[in-house]
């Protein structure tokens, strides 16, 4: 039997899930899936094509054109990260914009949106080895997973987090700003229809407000250990 487990990693907006993913996944040398990517490509697809336009979500127009959105991950050969593809193009970095923030949530609480990335999150790991964040990967993209983590911190320091990586590309922004975003997302999807951004009852429950992304990679490494042991 392989040991390779699947590995589900939620939480609230900028809480530190995909850097902890990342690094878990190198550790493991598994795959890692940053799901919000996805979404983020699906709004960039949007944006580009009509489906956002004067700052409104043209749902219908949206749906209608989620059969010519195609994504996939490539990996970088310097980072080792993988980075979004939008129908052949690398979009990694226009997907990380304040403009993409502001209209991801309403995007990805579209029921249609949901059902098309969520199957292909599941085809992506449906061999095991793999580390994939989101909101509702241990709820409904892989409800058995062996480990399933929920990230929380404090608000003011996921507020300084973002900010300081969004200050680091060059994207001109504010703390206010980016803390309106963070509180925004995390309503619209801790409270939309289609499946919210819940701990579920079998996750392990990770602040990290007080560590560093070493010592979470450890604290993460220790529950995959033990994950791995029970499996025999
Ligand atoms: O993780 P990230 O902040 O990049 O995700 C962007 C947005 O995509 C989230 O605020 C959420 O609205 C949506 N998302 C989701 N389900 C996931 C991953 C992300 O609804 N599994």
């Amino acid at each position: 039997m392989s040991d390779k487990i699947t590995i589900a990693i939620d939480g609230y907006s900028s809480c530190g899930k995909s850097t902890l993913a990342r690094e878990l996944a190198k550790s493991l040398h598994y795959v890692f899936i940053d799901s919000g990517a996805m979404y983020r490509g699906v709004t960039l697809f949007a944006l580009r094509n009509g489906g956002i336009a004067n700052r409104e979500l043209n749902r219908g127009l949206l749906i209608s054109m989620l059969d010519q959105i195609e994504l996939k991950f490539v990996l970088n050969p310097e980072t080792k990260s993988p980075e979004l593809l939008l129908n052949g193009e690398n979009v990694e970095s226009n997907i990380r914009t304040p403009e993409i923030a502001s209209f991801v949530s309403e995007v990805a609480a579209i029921k249609e949106v949901r059902t098309k990335l969520v199957a292909e999150q599941q085809q992506m790991g449906n061999q095991g080895g793999i580390v994939m964040d989101g909101r509702d990967i241990g709820s409904v993209v892989f409800p058995s997973a062996e480990l399933k983590l929920f990230i929380t911190a404090e608000i003011e320091i996921r507020v300084e987090r973002r900010y300081q990586e969004l200050i680091f590309r060059g994207t001109p922004t504010s703390r206010d700003d980016v803390r309106e975003n963070l509180l925004r997302r995390d309503h619209i999807d801790s409270t939309r229809k289609e499946s919210p951004l819940i701990q579920t009852s079998d996750a392990i429950l990770v602040d990290n407000t007080k560590l560093s992304k070493s010592e979470q990679l450890e604290v993460a490494e220790q529950f995959v250990e033990r994950a791995i042991s029970t499996l025999a």
